[in-house]
């Protein structure tokens, strides 16, 4: 049984999909069971038996629960849902591949998932199928980029990446990596936090053989912050990997300054450098995680000044209708003209400077 826990292929294996299943490790009223196979009809359920234990069964409000478990909530049509609210469809040149940015490109080779999250933003794709970039298409995109050479950033997304066998993933790997004008190649990944036993010597042996390559992972909340994801974070970074993180502002899960600040330390202590922080999107489903726009900046502005630098990501609305990411913030410049700058520090006291040549 030990070993087994620690070897990824038995965590997907046997991950949680039904409710039935669901109810063996945490106890769920006829209520709950019903809601949840309602769901299921929508967005399917997958949750690794690691990922599992860290849910506290007695805690309806359990954190890690909330983004795991179907709730009756995602059946609610809020009047903003959007199925592609970042307009990912519209920008996409080749199938699979996204080209919004003037230099990189988000390449979407899988839509499957190791743990399917209830606020994914792109549950109209993910988790629909188990399919993944076919090698025609995964050919079709190569010569997309190929062709452009102001494409420096290749970004490989999904459904989650490493759920593929490192074989299949160095294939697409390395065909990137052959394209003399790309620069970067960076993996988003949520399974150092769902699925961390993924993170083998074989993946990250593999991996340095085609640097640059940097890794961005969604850790949300700090009952993720285990010594199984530390290790996996750490086998990363030791790979000479650079790993960012990418939170979802989640009401009722992270929506407050002094979690989020544990979360952010947390990670840094780790070696992982907060990226970005998102306001939750429009997708169908989510409406009940969404928080105002206000708490998001009232987070932010109770950290800056207060942890360091490298804890506090950049938080972005990425704009409905595929406007990009979008920079959202507590103004600390209060006025400006051609002799000075009012400025406020993070205490709220106020500065003068002045600009050049007065
Ligand atoms: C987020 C995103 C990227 C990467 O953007 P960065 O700001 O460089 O991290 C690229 N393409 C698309 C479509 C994206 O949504
Ligand atoms: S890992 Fe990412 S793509 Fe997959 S369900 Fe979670 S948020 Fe969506």
């Amino acid at each position: 049984m030990e070993n087994r826990w620690n070897d990824w292929k038995w965590q997907f294996a046997n991950r949680i999909t039904t409710a039935e299943q669901l109810k063996r490790v945490l106890p769920l009223t006829p209520q709950e069971q019903e809601d949840i196979e309602t769901c299921l009809g929508a967005f399917r359920m997958a949750i690794t038996p690691y990922y599992a234990s860290l849910i506290e069964p007695s805690n309806p409000h359990d954190p890690i629960r909330m983004q795991a478990v179907p709730s009756i909530l995602e059946t609610h049509a809020d009047a903003n849902d959007m199925a592609d609210p970042l307009g990912e469809t519209e920008d996409s040149p080749v199938p699979h591949l996204v080209h919004r940015y003037p230099d990189r490109v988000l390449l979407l080779v899988t839509l499957q998932c190791s743990m399917y999250c209830r606020h994914c933003t792109r549950r109209r794709a993910v988790g629909e199928e188990d399919r993944a970039i076919t090698p025609a298409q995964l050919q079709k995109a190569i010569s997309y980029i190929r062709a452009h050479t102001e494409i420096r950033d290749v970004l490989i997304s999904g459904g989650d990446p490493l759920t593929m066998s490192t074989a299949k993933l160095e294939t697409i790997i390395s065909s990137i990596r052959a394209i003399e004008h790309v620069e970067i190649i960076r993996i988003g990944t949520r399974v150092p936090v769902v699925m961390p036993m993924r993170i083998t010597t074989e993946l990250t042996d593999m991996l340095r053989r085609y640097h640059p390559i940097w890794i961005n992972t969604h850790f949300n909340h700090p009952n993720e912050l285990t010594p199984e994801a530390a290790r996996a974070c750490a086998a990363i970074v030791d790979a000479g990997i650079p790993l960012g993180n990418q939170t979802v502002l989640l009401r009722g899960i992270n929506d407050d300054a002094e979690t989020m600040k544990r979360l952010l330390l947390g990670l840094v202590k780790m070696r992982v450098r907060p990226y970005y922080l998102y306001q939750c999107d429009l997708s169908c489903g989510i409406g009940h995680f969404r928080t105002r726009v206000e708490t998001g900046i009232e987070i932010m502005r109770k950290l800056t000044g207060n942890i360091s630098g490298y804890a506090l990501p950049k938080y972005v609305i990425d704009a409905p209708g595929g406007g990009g990411k979008i920079p959202v913030g507590y103004d600390y410049v209060l006025s400006r003209d051609d002799k000075e700058v009012l400025l406020e520090n993070y205490r709220g006291q106020r500065y003068r400077y002045p600009q050049p040549g007065q």
